[in-house]
């Protein structure tokens, strides 16, 4: 029982370290995103800079998600982007031994998008007002429509926050970011990410073209000498998405493309909203408690 005690007490350890260390790589990411600066090099500052601080790595490739883009934008290899006047999404993981800190902010370098940033905001504090053991997801996600609906956005109904556990970065339960009918009940020591997303459009994604972000799904052996190479460079991640850029094998595409089709890789396109709306996010990472809930990458 003293061990079991101890086990709890050491991965609640991590995810409380992985959560400091997002937020402190956040906030100095924060600074590097101005008009003219790279996206890649945001982005390649926010991995490199969470295994600095101690994490064992990124929890998935850092997002930048821009405008109309709600999830699921990483930058290219060589990509040469810059940041204009637009809505930044940046979405961030890091991870310790797999127990995972899942993170994101909107900048408005547009300037002219002030509530629809404070509408997710205010989406988020309303969800980690409304936490503790006992509640219903369904519950949360009132929460969150209701603050988004008063400043005259709508949320994106079809994302939603979602449970977290070891390598797992999209575990059970979802929660959602509107009133749903048939909620779960929340218990002390789950540990949930609770990630609104506000938009003026109709309040829907699609899927996008563009896709850089694969995870590993299934064990299942393959025998082409390019795809079994690329697993081999996979095994790090174990079931951690991935980017594209970070691959290194030769003929990736193809091996790509072979692991999806015997699918053992899945893919996740850039998600778009439907009416080509503008989109902000805010999310944390929170630990259920008897009372409330512990933030851990404030
Ligand atoms: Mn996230
Ligand atoms: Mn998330």
């Amino acid at each position: 029982m003293a061990d079991k005690v101890r086990d709890i007490e050491d991965i609640v350890d991590k995810y409380l370290k992985a959560g400091k260390i997002l937020s402190q790589v956040r906030s100095e990411a924060r600074d590097h995103i101005k008009v003219g600066a790279s996206l890649l090099g945001v982005a390649e500052f926010v991995e490199a800079r969470s295994i600095e601080l101690g994490a064992d790595g990124s929890a998935f490739p850092c997002n930048i998600s821009l405008n109309d883009e709600a999830a699921h934008e990483t930058p290219v290899r060589d990509d040469t982007e810059v940041f204009a006047k637009d809505i930044i999404k940046v979405d961030i993981g890091v991870h310790l031994d797999g127990y995972i800190a899942d993170s994101a902010m909107t900048i408005d370098l547009s300037g002219d998008h002030s509530d629809l940033v404070k509408a997710s905001e205010e989406g988020l504090s309303a969800a980690i007002d409304s936490v503790r053991s006992g509640v219903n997801t369904a519950d949360i996600g009132a929460a969150i429509e209701d603050a988004i609906t008063s400043y005259d956005h709508r949320p994106v109904v079809n994302l939603t926050g979602h449970g977290l556990s070891q390598y797992i970065p999209h575990a059970h339960p979802s929660i959602p970011n509107r009133r749903v009918s048939n909620g779960v009940e929340l218990k002390t020591g789950d540990i949930i990410a609770i990630e609104p997303f506000a938009t003026d459009g109709v309040g829907k994604v699609v899927d996008g073209s563009l896709t850089e972000i694969f995870q590993v799904i299934s064990k299942r052996p393959v025998r082409l000498p390019a795809a079994r190479a690329l697993l081999k460079e996979l095994e790090p991640y174990r079931t951690l998405p991935f980017a594209k850029r970070w691959l290194k094998v030769p003929k990736l595409d193809f091996a790509l493309m072979q692991l999806q089709k015997a699918k053992v890789v899945n893919s996740y396109p850039v998600l778009k909203e439907v009416s080509g709306g503008m989109v902000s996010q805010a999310e944390h990472t929170v630990i259920v408690t008897d009372d409330g809930c512990e933030v851990t990458t404030r």
